[in-house]
């Protein structure tokens, strides 16, 4: 396990903010008005007290990591800002974990929640593909976070299609979902989980215009590259100790360019019972 969605610090991109950003939006975070003490942490340290007040959720809190991501330099526009404080991390990340700081966290079965700074990122490679009415693939869906940040998106008149080969995992993204700003959306059809593997992406819903793929393959898997819609866009994490996140458009006659953006380590993209093998 382990193998969590953190950038390297080889990427200029995902360079620490500076110390005085951070302190910014610590006072920031810490600025926000404390909730009541549990009762039965009343007499615990206050490190304790700390631990539960960065694991319960708030839309502040939320919107204060937006903010920190901001200054990060990550989120960029607005529409990528806006989504990500729609949508509460705080309800895909197991309880017990701290939802609010920028590092993936485990959700089970060797897999994670991948970390604030990759969601942001993979959602600024596709923002212009996740337009209102288009298609978009999120292979690896895990907590669904993702997945229903695309649906925001792409809205009702389009689709969000989450892959997940672990099916309590499914379980698990479809009641996220269900208590999020997208529990409409996967009402009404618009947002689907399925369980299956992503490596053959879905046919149902292509061709996709937004192709995200949440784990790292050891080369791009052909039946992704044939889902995607020419003029679309896929983002992939392709190595396997090494891993680069790559930009794959297709332009309108078919033909494909890939250009790395960052170095990263995913999980891997891989058969069920060798993800489940050492857990
Ligand atoms: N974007 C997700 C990332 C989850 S981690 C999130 O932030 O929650 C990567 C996910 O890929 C894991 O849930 C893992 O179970 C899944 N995965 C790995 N190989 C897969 C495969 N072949 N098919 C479908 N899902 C796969």
């Amino acid at each position: 396990m382990s193998l969590a969605a953190a950038a390297s610090p080889s990427s200029s991109r995902f360079l620490l903010p500076s110390t005085a950003a951070r302190r910014r939006s610590l006072h920031h975070l810490l600025a926000a008005p404390a909730p009541p003490r549990p009762p039965q942490l009343r007499r615990c340290s206050p490190y304790h007290w700390m631990a539960q007040f960065w694991a319960e959720g708030s839309l502040e809190k939320n919107n204060a990591l937006v903010e920190y991501l901001k200054q990060y330099g990550v989120v960029r526009t607005d529409k990528v800002a806006e989504v990500m404080e729609t949508i509460d991390r705080a309800l895909f990340v197991p309880e017990g974990f701290t939802p609010y700081t920028d590092s993936p966290m485990p959700i089970g079965y060797n897999a994670t929640i991948s970390a604030p700074h990759m969601h942001a990122t993979c959602l600024e490679l596709l923002k212009d593909y996740l337009q209102p009415g288009m298609h978009a693939l999120d292979v690896g869906s895990g907590s669904g976070y993702l997945t229903a940040c695309f649906a925001m998106m792409v809205g009702p008149e389009g689709r969000a299609v989450g892959i997940e080969h672990i099916p309590e995992l499914v379980v698990a993204s479809t009641e996220n979902v269900e208590r999020s700003a997208a529990a409409a959306l996967m009402k009404d059809g618009s947002l689907s989980f399925h369980v299956s593997d992503g490596r053959l992406g879905w046919p149902d819903a292509a061709p996709y215009d937004a192709i995200h793929v949440g784990a790292a393959a050891p080369e791009i898997p052909r039946p992704l590259l044939e889902q995607l819609k020419p003029g679309g866009r896929m983002v992939i994490p392709v190595g396997t100790y090494s891993q680069d996140l790559q930009v794959i458009d297709k332009s309108a006659d078919g033909s494909t360019s890939v250009r790395n953006d960052a170095s990263v380590r995913y999980v891997p993209l891989t058969s069920r019972s060798a993800q489940l093998q050492d857990s």
